[in-house]
């Protein structure tokens, strides 16, 4: 995904500000194609879940008449990109020469470290929904600058728990711990509620949770500390450091994705598509984007690369 607002705001992330549990209301915005997304990180009131610094859901959406995704080869630097689907297939190219084929159940990780950039396209052979979200985690200090990866995990721990399938994407649960490489102390889920029920999830010490609901409303609640609050797409709850569980219940099959780590203290300045720590580095990827000095996505068949945004004021030389 690539932030293709015109003009998009310095955002300047410092650590989460915790009052209690919360429901945080997305806000609507367009990728790329104009794919319609419900952006539910960052917030004003929000920035970061651990070291989870953007989380946009999308869909579903029916792409069996219009093109689908598009989304044109775009730079990152200082984070990794997590991909997951609830429905459909997204193809990704990096400039690393990936060309990987996501689909539900499946996690696409890449790591920026000092540079990548990708492309994500919806391939011409797809089922007809598309259902997902596009998630950012920013890389702590040490390893914002390490080489560029990319990895498909295929095979992720899958948990059994009552009415629940449980699929640990990051970090563990259950003790089942996911293959993907991180570098914070994290997790992700995808919680499957295969009819109506409730799962109740123990929370780690010393983590701060976000919840989506994918499919409707549906209720999470914290035992002994909080009344239940309802979520529906478009909606994140957030769940502060010291809930002792969390609760997700639902009256029919639903889908939620769980997301949670130690609060990120560091202050990060996040500007387009970059995560970074100064104003200068922000200054610098661009220019090194805008020069061409950048590794090449190839085989994106859609048309040419996306330009940088002009530098709003607050990024600017003084
Ligand atoms: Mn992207």
């Amino acid at each position: 995904m690539s932030n293709t607002e015109p003009r998009p705001e310095e955002v300047p992330l410092r650590a989460s500000v915790v009052r209690a549990v919360d429901v945080i209301e997305g806000r609507k915005a367009a990728i790329g194609d104009g794919t319609e997304v419900r952006r539910l990180l960052p917030k004003r009131e929000l920035r970061t879940i651990g070291a989870w610094c953007f989380l946009d859901h999308y869909g579903p959406d029916d792409t069996s008449a219009g093109e689908g995704m598009r989304v044109p080869p775009h730079p990152h630097i200082g984070l990794q990109t997590a991909s997951w689907l609830f429905d459909g297939a997204v193809l990704h190219r990096d400039s690393l020469g990936s060309e990987q084929l996501i689909r539900p159940g499946e996690l696409n990780l890449m790591t920026s470290g000092r540079g990548i950039a990708h492309s994500e396209e919806s391939p011409e052979e797809r089922p007809a929904l598309l259902h997902g979200v596009q998630l950012w985690i920013a890389l702590p200090d040490g390893k914002q600058d390490i080489s560029p990866a990319f990895t498909s995990y295929g095979n992720l721990p899958v948990i059994d728990d009552g009415p629940a399938r449980i699929t640990v994407v990051a970090g563990e649960h259950g003790g089942e711990r996911s293959p993907a490489t991180v570098f914070s102390p994290m997790t992700g889920l995808e919680v499957a509620l295969l009819e109506a029920g409730e799962v109740t999830l123990p929370a780690a010490a010393g983590f701060e949770y976000g919840v989506l609901a994918a499919d409707g409303p549906a209720a999470v609640a914290c035992p002994a500390s909080t009344a239940p609050v309802t979520i529906a797409p478009g909606q994140l709850a957030h769940l502060p450091v010291g809930v002792p569980a969390i609760t997700l219940s639902a009256p029919g099959p639903s889908r939620f994705f769980v997301v949670g780590g130690v609060p990120f203290g560091e202050k990060l300045v996040m500007w387009w598509n970059f995560v970074a720590r100064t104003a200068e580095e922000i200054r610098i990827a661009r220019e090194t984007w805008e020069n061409g000095d950048w590794d090449e996505v190839h085989g994106y068949p859609y048309g040419a690369r996306l330009a940088a945004p002009p530098l709003p004021p607050g990024l600017k030389p003084r």
